[in-house]
């Protein structure tokens, strides 16, 4: 079998995983609580939370100065024109779309892919070695968690350069900016390629960072449970 077979047979596995029992969609489904409970996540609480917070302040502010009317303080924060509004509409049906088939393939598939990237990045440069200084720097509690966040990022703004430059990409990232009105679930709309564009360049950019972050002594791998055959 050669290296694309193999590949192809793995991602083939990874898009099914969700589907192989009952319980394994279940779990994958539940996920979607994540989106109001991950404190990570765009709709999180924290970030819901703190909107809130926000436009009640500048509520008091404009009622001081009078810019904001005699409106009440709930037709401020949730004002019917655009939680209503036919582009907000559009939206919530993406929320649909994405939180299902972004749980169900994509997050299986990101997982996958990215310790094949992980795995295939380590085996490709495991003769070059990083100055002994510059791994103890690596390697710290501190810095390991800064690389991954660092590369998760460096990964979502490729994707989302990618996607600016090259026309065919721009043509399912265009749904993204065709928003009317902006409402805190707009960040859902986003075409199924566009996300799986997102998350092929995130599992990528991932996975080569983890080849190249230095293991602490001991350690066969910074994922033991991954580290495995698949
Ligand atoms: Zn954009």
């Amino acid at each position: 079998m050669t290296a694309i077979d193999s590949f192809l047979e793995k991602s083939a596995g990874y898009v099914l995983a969700s589907f192989q029992s009952r319980d394994a969609f279940l779990a994958a489904i539940s996920g979607a609580v994540r989106a109001v409970t991950d404190v990570q996540s765009q709709t999180g609480w924290l970030f819901l939370l703190t909107s809130l917070f926000i436009g009640l302040i500048i509520y008091v502010v404009e009622r001081r100065t009078g810019s904001a009317g005699p409106v009440s303080i709930a037709k401020f924060l949730f004002p019917r024109e655009i939680y209503l509004h036919r582009s907000a509409i559009v939206d919530y049906k993406f929320v649909a779309i994405d939180l299902t088939i972004k749980l169900v393939v994509y997050t299986p598939l990101i997982t996958g892919f990215s310790m094949l990237v992980y795995r295939a990045a380590t085996a490709s440069f495991a003769g070059l070695s990083l100055p002994a200084p510059l791994v103890g720097m690596l390697s710290g509690t501190i810095a390991v968690p800064i690389l991954a966040v660092v590369a998760a990022d460096f990964g979502a703004f490729l994707a989302h350069y990618l996607m600016h430059r090259i026309p065919f990409l721009w043509y399912f990232h265009e749904v993204h900016h065709s928003a009317e009105v902006l409402t805190p679930v707009t960040v859902y709309r986003t075409h199924p390629v566009n996300s799986l564009v997102n998350a092929v360049v995130a599992a990528f950019i991932s996975g080569i960072g983890a080849a190249f972050t230095p293991r602490p002594p001991g350690a066969r791998s910074i994922c033991q449970r991954c580290s495995g055959s698949t």
